[in-house]
């Protein structure tokens, strides 16, 4: 499980996070919803190990992770604007983990490359791993383009495949079906939640639309000035909502 002890965040003078208290079970697909500015980007931030905390504890799998980078720690991040390499193919792209990881910085020097039959043998292993991904997300075909030759859908699923080949124990998406068009949108939305389903892996998910956060979640944490305002069930918020600003959000009748 994911565990967030008292997290507390500013920039400067502005506090961002006011101590934040949540524990995400395993398999759990949890949203982070709330206004512009409210700190959800900053939170998972801090999750993923790409943002520092002032104060408190992050705890994945009963382990703090607070003193390890990133990559040291089981978690993968989708980025809203997928982050992919422009210059670097489909597959070379989803790879990226992997060769980071398990190739030596001199065996990814292009002079170097064709000498070393290690090399050889570890990139066999690369391009298994990223066969199964691809094949899991219908890439197999786009393996050898670039991202600028891909739709929109295309794109975000070479995010998630970047992702998944590090086989994290947690997701980390910010925003990650924003820039698609309704139509793929509500498309997207199945394929993520039968993805969380296939891979029983723990998802904190970040979404400004409603419908997203309360037929793919678990549960939602309704966020607002840095703090949690209601953590619950779709249907709990809906039918309870602790506040009028939730209410708002939700769309519930109260
Ligand atoms: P949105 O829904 O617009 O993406 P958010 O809930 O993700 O908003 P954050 O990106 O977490 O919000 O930002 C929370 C607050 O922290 C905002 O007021 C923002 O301006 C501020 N902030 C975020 N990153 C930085 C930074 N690197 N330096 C200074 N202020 C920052
Ligand atoms: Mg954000």
């Amino acid at each position: 499980k994911v565990a967030l002890s008292s997290i507390a965040k500013s920039f400067g003078p502005t506090k961002v996070l006011g101590g934040i208290d949540l524990d995400i079970a395993d398999g759990e697909f949890l949203t982070l919803v709330g206004p512009s500015g409210c700190g959800k980007s900053t939170l998972i931030r801090i999750i993923a190990g790409l943002e520092h905390h002032d104060a408190g504890s992050v705890a994945i799998g009963g382990n703090r992770v607070d003193h390890l980078r990133p990559h040291e720690r089981r978690v993968a991040m989708v980025f809203q604007s997928y982050a992919l390499y422009p210059h670097m193919s489909v597959g070379a792209n989803i790879a990226l983990p992997l060769t980071m990881s398990r190739l030596k910085l001199w065996q990814r020097l292009p002079l170097l490359r064709q000498l070393s039959a290690q090399r050889r043998t570890v990139m066999r292993g690369i391009e298994a791993d990223v066969a199964a991904v691809a094949a899991q997300l219908q890439l197999d075909h786009l393996l050898q383009r670039k991202p600028a030759q891909l739709s929109g859908g295309q794109r975000q699923r070479v995010a998630l495949g970047r992702a998944m080949v590090r086989n994290p124990d947690v997701f980390l998406m910010d925003e990650p079906l924003s820039n698609l068009d309704a139509k793929l949108r509500v498309h997207m939305r199945t394929e993520l939640a039968e993805l969380h389903k296939r891979l029983g892996a723990t998802f904190i998910y970040v979404t400004h639309d409603q419908v997203e956060a309360m037929t793919m979640s678990d549960r939602v944490a309704m966020m607002d000035s840095g703090s949690v305002l209601q953590l619950g069930t779709p249907s709990q918020l809906y039918e309870k909502p602790a506040s009028l600003k939730v209410a708002q959000f939700i769309g519930s009748p109260a």
